[in-house]
């Protein structure tokens, strides 16, 4: 169900999100007693009108549809770093969620327990660390930002999920599955394992170029909700100008069944994708490397290890916080003279140092041959 929603008003949220509960008969799903987790995208502590988070207003709108059906609300998320009450708490601040759930009477998840559970349907990945509301959720809602994404295409519903992952055990699944085939397909068993009720992606203010978090915000004016998380990535992937074939983990869900393999196998509801497309939507800063396959095979590993965006780090702007350095998987990055400075020989482009940093100097670059 595609929505035009203007801004974060809430009156226009309210009457919005109702909509969606009716439309996808929501409201007969829930019953007093029922704890329901909301899962939005913390994925740092920045202000909502950056377009990094899921915006507060949005989840106390759905909060609020929640508690009309006379269910509790949960708000349970793990940003990148160290994840602990402390930094939760602080984290929960900084992105105006205390405030909202204080007004609203809603609780927010900050003892920061997990647990390793096996995922026994997972094509790759068949085993991780999970924060424990996911695990117990009677009722799961997936709340997701429109981003653009600098290693995976892209960030909404399905990479939403990646945050029920306890803080530092991000970067291990990082190096367990370096390469981005891999990874796309751990988020899939993640994604097909904990499997939300209900997705509502805020693509109100959304996020194009270099996300998730180094972008520039696009206000698209819109709502997507779904019972699929495959279904709401596929329309949301379309509104930032790609087709569902050109993100991996969209792909591969349509190999598994999950998903249509088009656009045009989604019956949509609401306002017509036409009449909220925008032109021109950049999008992340990411190679084509199609043209290595075509290349005799002795010259592949080079030439795809030219291809593929690198981090580069201004350094005049680093303030040497270190925030990069804790989150690289291969613990690749020195914090000298503070200036962050990064030790490419293990480096495996994963751009979890430019997600994380908090003054945004980390770019993407790649060979000026390669940028077609
Ligand atoms: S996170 Fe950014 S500002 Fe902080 S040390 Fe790394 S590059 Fe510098
Ligand atoms: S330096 Fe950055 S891109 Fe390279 S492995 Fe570390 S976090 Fe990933």
């Amino acid at each position: 169900m595609l929505l035009r929603c203007t801004g974060y008003g809430a009156e226009e949220l309210d009457e919005k999100v109702d909509a969606i509960f009716q439309e996808l008969h929501i409201y007969e799903e829930l019953s007093p007693g029922m704890t329901v987790v909301l899962k939005p995208n913390l994925v740092m502590t920045s202000k909502p009108e950056e377009a990094i988070i899921t915006h507060p207003a949005l989840v106390a709108a759905v909060g609020k549809c929640v508690q009309r059906a006379g269910a509790k609300v949960l708000i349970a998320e793990s940003p990148g770093g160290p994840y602990t009450p402390m930094t939760m708490k602080a984290a929960f601040r900084g992105c105006g969620y205390t405030d909202m759930a204080e007004a609203c009477g809603f609780s927010l998840y900050t003892d920061c327990e997990s647990r390793e559970v096996p995922l026994p349907g997972g094509v790759r990945c068949r085993r991780m660390a999970i924060v424990s509301p996911f695990l117990g959720a009677d009722y799961l809602i997936d709340l997701a930002k429109l981003k653009t994404h600098s290693m995976v295409g892209f960030s909404g519903a399905v990479k939403n999920m990646f945050g029920a992952v306890p803080g530092l055990k991000k970067p291990e699944l990082h190096c367990r599955f370096p390469e981005k085939p891999e990874f796309s397909e751990m988020l899939l068993d993640l994604c097909d394992f904990l499997q939300p009720d209900l997705c509502i992606t805020d693509g109100i203010w959304a996020m194009e170029g270099n996300g998730p978090t180094g972008g520039t915000r696009r206000d698209l004016g819109v709502l997507a909700a779904s019972k699929s998380p495959y279904a709401v990535d596929v329309c949301c992937a379309k509104l930032a100008g790609l087709e569902a074939g050109q993100v991996l983990m969209l792909r591969y869900a349509a190999e598994r069944g999950l998903v249509p393999q088009s656009i045009d196998g989604l019956e949509l509801l609401g306002d017509s994708l036409e009449s909220l497309s925008v032109p021109d939507f950049q999008k992340a800063e990411a190679s084509s490397t199609d043209f290595i396959d075509r290349l005799p095979r002795f010259l592949r590993p080079a030439a795809k290890k030219l291809a593929t965006p690198y981090p580069r780090i201004e350094k005049k702007s680093c303030v040497g916080c270190g925030k990069c350095a804790e989150s690289c998987p291969q613990n690749t990055i020195e914090i000298k003279d503070h200036k962050a400075e990064i030790d490419y020989r293990r480096c495996i482009r994963c751009f979890c140092c430019h997600e994380m940093c908090p003054k945004h100097v980390i770019e993407i670059r790649r060979l000026r041959l390669f940028n077609v």
